[in-house]
């Protein structure tokens, strides 16, 4: 039974904690759910936003005029060796059942917030392993046609923080399918484990943020060559953090209102205490103005924007 909510509290459901309200609110735990939100969508005439685990999106002040849908299908089915899972399911839980199952290859994702859809979505990374590294097949429903489909891991499109699904977002994830490989079940949970400490050395976790607000971005050869003489590393796919170029323009800790770019690391603007997305947005078009006169770069959100 659907629980359609009015004027819910958005900031709540976000890591950033921000957000006005939602005109409308629901969770669709099946695709059952969603294809009733939708019949309501269609009757109401209504704008509608997807979100899940809350830990990619920025919901404006004014909150959402419209209905915010909360993707909840919940579940994890193991089959010979196809381990099955709704988008709603919590990218940590998968994890850990792939470990207490033995199944390897998805380790260094261990700490990523969030959902599987919503990770599946962006191709959410970390220490050099994505989700299109893990993911055989994605099972999706098309709010336009209404129809079912099923995506193989090519036909997803996956690229650096980019997929299909992020570029055609009629497509709502409903499950997907990984491709795990059978390990020693002892090495997959030190391996878990070891990432959990990398990622608290960098203070990546536990705060309140979106995590990385820019999208890394291409930049051309006087640029990548400044990066690697300045920290020694290369640059990958043409490519430098956006972290670098906005402590380069002295970003770093700046701080508008409670919203501050960074305490570890310039790229995570961290709700400090009362912030507004307001604040968000007026740090962010500073560290954009500034990286454009500096570096002639243009810096695009990889934090998902809504009701703005
Ligand atoms: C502290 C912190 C650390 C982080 N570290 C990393 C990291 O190391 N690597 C990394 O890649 N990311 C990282 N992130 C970002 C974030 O965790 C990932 O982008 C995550 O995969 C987003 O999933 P979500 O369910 O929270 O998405 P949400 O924030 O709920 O939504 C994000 C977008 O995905 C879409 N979406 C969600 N579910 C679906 C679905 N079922 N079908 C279609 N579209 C959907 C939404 O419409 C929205 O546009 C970090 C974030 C935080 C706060």
């Amino acid at each position: 039974m659907l629980n359609i909510q009015e004027n819910v509290s958005l900031k709540e459901y976000t890591t950033f904690d921000i957000g006005g309200t939602a005109r409308y609110f629901v969770e669709a735990h099946s695709l059952s759910d969603i294809e009733e939100i939708l019949a309501f969508v269609k009757e109401k005439d209504l704008k509608f936003f997807i979100f899940a685990g809350g830990s990619n999106v920025l919901f404006s002040d004014d909150g959402f005029n419209g209905i915010v849908i909360r993707i909840t299908v919940n579940s994890m089915v193991l089959h010979g060796g196809d381990l099955m899972c709704g988008a709603g399911t919590d990218l940590m839980d998968l994890l850990m059942f792939a470990a207490e199952n033995s199944l390897t290859g998805g380790e260094n994702l261990t700490g990523i917030p969030g959902s599987v859809g919503g990770a599946v979505r962006g191709n959410a990374g970390a220490f050099g392993t994505e989700m299109c590294d893990i993911v055989r097949e994605v099972h999706v429903f098309n709010i336009e046609t209404g129809e079912t489909a099923i995506f193989d891991n090519e036909k997803c499109g996956f690229v650096y923080r980019n997929s299909f699904f992020k570029k055609n977002p009629q497509y709502i994830i409903i499950s997907t399918t990984f491709d795990f490989a059978l390990g020693d079940k002892k090495e997959v949970e030190m391996k878990m484990y070891n990432i959990i400490a990398k990622r608290n050395t960098k203070q990546v976790q536990n705060i309140r943020s979106a995590g990385s607000f820019f999208v890394n971005p291409i930049v051309d050869e006087d640029v990548q060559k400044m990066f690697e003489k300045d920290t020694g590393k290369k640059s990958r796919d043409n490519r430098v953090p956006a972290g670098w170029l906005l402590e380069s323009c002295d970003i770093f800790k700046k701080r508008i209102g409670d919203i501050q770019a960074g305490v570890e690391h310039a790229n995570y603007f961290i709700n400090m205490d009362e912030g507004t997305a307001e604040q968000v947005m007026q740090l962010s078009a500073v560290a954009k103005t500034r990286v454009r006169d500096e570096f002639g770069v243009q810096l695009k959100e990889e934090v998902v924007l809504a009701g703005f």
